[in-house]
């Protein structure tokens, strides 16, 4: 990984998440992993260190037409050869520029030079392309490097986007093909409301398996079982990991909200989706959360009614209809004020699920008898005689998170409460 900002810590490298994942997909072993600035001399150290302990060598950055991109000089001057200009490339760069209608800087000329004997790896998305550069034990071992096979270096943009356009289109089939391995498949499995060491203790029994493996993941709030077979090839291994899986999937239950890129309110929009039912908020708390949440997910106006943030007591009377009694009785943190909320939505939207949040976020407001953290959830639905059955819950997060902490934990609770609501298990 080139750039000195990767360094600063000014941005952070996915690009190394994204290519590690995709090498065990192709059951690459992955044995290193550096971050070097733009500079030159550090840039080719790391690179002959590299070819030394390794076959392959992927770099990302350091492929623009700025002076600090350095990154296929450095290859030319590492393997002793000179640059030329890739006459096409050249041509590809200033069709790109006049199509936008700007004249192409002089600069970018640079973007088209590789290493003489290097390969393009085409950029299908961005004006810099890569090189696939294969090197022989004769080209490389005068070089002070190690080895007796060919050796590869592969070259990428930083940009994210760039990188996994050029790997998808080219990349990848070449190592395939080339380097490839037994293959990895693997699958998480996502669970709420069971804590990472209670799911380490229930399938402890799993832990030890060498093929497929199971491995317990805690995230910020969710806790994730990773189940990961090795095998000839992808269906192979997915047949290997199905049994685990059909395993793990039967003793977790409800707690198993889903599987790898699935979030709660990906859920909840899935099920609502499937029921063919409306879904409506009323926040507090939360200020918009649980909405932003919900609509983040592409093809939620199809389920989602009415979301509001009625955050002052005037707006819980207006627009929900919760009483003035409710609020002077039992106050707005309160469950009778949360029902009421729900129930309110519910009329008010017209939705088939209502849910209201109301609570104390913190780091002021709270009391002894209602302490920060100290939230009520509350939801409105309607039986099939038409009655509205209303539910509850409350939670006590601690006074000790921080605002934004409690105001995250709360949306998964109320998540997941529509989510157990619509699998009937709530
Ligand atoms: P470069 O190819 O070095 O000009 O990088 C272009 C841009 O890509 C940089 O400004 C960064 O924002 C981004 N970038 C560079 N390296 C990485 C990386 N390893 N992961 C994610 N983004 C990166
Ligand atoms: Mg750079």
């Amino acid at each position: 990984m080139i750039g000195t900002e990767l360094l600063l810590g000014d941005v952070l490298d996915t690009n190394s998440q994204y290519l590690a994942r995709e090498l065990a997909y192709l059951g690459i072993d992955c044995l290193h992993r550096v971050t070097v600035g733009d500079n030159p001399q550090r840039i080719r150290e790391c690179m002959s260190q590299a070819l030394s302990r390794a076959d392959i060598l992927l770099t990302s950055g350091g492929l623009g037409p700025t002076a600090d991109d350095l990154t296929t000089e450095c290859v030319a001057d590492l393997m002793g050869v000179p640059q030329i200009t890739d006459r096409e490339i050249l041509a590809h760069i200033r069709e790109l520029f006049a199509k936008r209608n700007f004249k192409m800087p002089v600069s970018n000329e640079k973007q088209a030079l590789r290493p003489e004997g290097a390969l393009t790896l085409p950029n299908p998305v961005g004006s810099a392309p890569g090189i696939i550069f294969v090197l022989s034990p004769e080209q490389y071992n005068p070089r002070g490097i190690t080895g007796d096979g060919t050796k590869v270096i592969m070259t990428f943009p930083g940009v994210p986007s760039e990188l996994k356009a050029m790997w998808a289109q080219t990349a990848r089939a070449y190592l395939q093909e080339h380097y490839g391995g037994s293959s990895i498949w693997s699958c998480e499995l996502k669970h709420f409301g069971i804590g990472e060491s209670a799911l380490a203790e229930k399938y402890a029994h799993l832990l030890d398996l060498q093929n497929p493996t199971v491995a317990p993941y805690a995230g910020r709030w969710e806790c994730r079982l990773r189940v990961a077979a090795k095998a000839a090839d992808q269906d192979a291994a997915r047949l290997l990991a199905q049994p685990v899986i059909d395993e793990i999937k039967a003793g977790s239950g409800h707690t198993l909200y889903g599987y790898d890129d699935d979030t709660l309110e990906s859920t909840v929009g899935r099920l609502l989706t499937e029921r063919n039912m409306t879904l409506a908020v009323a926040e507090s708390c939360t200020g918009g959360l649980v909405s932003e949440r919900l609509t983040d997910i592409a093809g939620s106006s199809r389920y989602i009614k009415l979301n509001a943030v009625t955050y002052a007591n005037e707006a819980k009377m207006k627009v929900l209809g919760v009483s003035a009694q409710t609020l002077e009785t039992h106050g707005a943190v309160s469950a009778e004020c949360a029902a009421e909320m729900a129930r309110g939505m519910l009329d008010l939207a017209d939705a088939d699920v209502a849910l209201s949040i109301t609570g104390i976020a913190g780091p002021g407001g709270g009391t002894t008898q209602k302490p920060v953290g100290h939230v009520y959830l509350g939801l409105a639905s309607r039986a099939a005689d038409g009655s509205v059955v209303l539910a509850g819950k409350q939670l006590s997060l601690g006074d000790r998170l921080p605002r934004a902490e409690i105001r995250w934990r709360t949306a998964n609770e109320a998540l997941n409460m529509v989510r157990l609501h619509l699998l009937g298990a709530l």
